[in-house]
């Protein structure tokens, strides 16, 4: 979580580029915005102006960064584009989130060399993984979804908050969630996201995976929380991080 290729999600992202226009740009009409993911290799994003519409494409490896990274990323590339200075603070959630990338991508390279995964258990210090896993089961899919092993992440991740990972039927859920301030509704919908990738195997196509897709996200929208947990995520999982971490 939280990705996908969908139009909304695609259009969503195009709103925060025109929301950082607009920041930079009171007095002018934020432009039209085209937003794609795209097939590059790596990490590598463009931003470019045709006939007066702003086309990004931002690199398909990044397809489940998270709104609050992708609020950094536009403010990076939108600054790149207007030709002002990068800003540490505002460009900070991108990075971490790449940085968060490149220890999940070397990771999984070293998990598939050893074919062996990190397991540390469904029981948090707040909540069980596998009691809220059996309430969505029941309440959502007719207790028809097998469990996968579940697992609280060893580290505590602020922008991964959650993984499928199908090759070992593992979900794991990021131990930054496993918190008094995270609303239970919160911690559900990570889990009830993760859950749809079990029930809506990746599709291909044209050479490349659609983790989510129409169907996918049409199902998410029914989590009761939606909204709120999305808004929650938004907002809120930054004021997890230790304050010393904190700039
Ligand atoms: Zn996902």
């Amino acid at each position: 979580m939280i990705n996908g290729d969908s139009e909304q999600l695609l259009s969503e992202i195009g709103e925060i580029y025109r929301d950082t226009f607009a920041r930079f740009d009171p007095e002018r009409r934020p432009p039209q915005v085209h937003v794609r993911f795209y097939p590059y290799i790596g990490i590598n994003h463009t931003i470019r102006v045709r006939s007066g519409q702003v086309f990004v494409r931002i690199a398909e490896i990044c397809h489940d960064m998270p709104m609050v990274a992708q609020h950094g990323l536009a403010d990076i590339l939108v600054r790149k584009l207007l030709g002002k200075r990068a800003s540490r603070r505002t460009g900070e959630p991108y990075e971490e989130y790449v940085r968060s990338l490149e220890i999940r991508e070397r990771a999984d390279h070293s998990r598939r060399t050893r074919g062996r995964k990190v397991v540390t258990g469904t029981k948090g210090e707040v909540y069980d993984l596998d009691e809220i896993f059996d309430s969505l089961n029941f309440w959502y899919f007719k207790s028809s979804v097998k469990k996968p092993t579940l697992t609280w992440s060893p580290r505590k991740s602020f922008h991964i908050l959650g993984h499928h990972d199908s090759t070992h039927d593992t979900i794991s859920i990021s131990r930054s969630l496993d918190s008094t301030i995270v609303p239970r509704y919160v911690v559900e919908y990570v889990l009830f996201h993760e859950m749809l990738h079990i029930v809506h195997p990746a599709v291909h196509h044209n050479g490349r995976r659609y983790h989510h897709t129409v169907t996918f996200r049409r199902d998410e929208r029914r989590f009761p929380h939606y909204h709120e947990a999305e808004r929650w995520i938004t907002y809120n999982v930054g004021k997890l991080r230790p304050a010393a971490k904190r700039k």
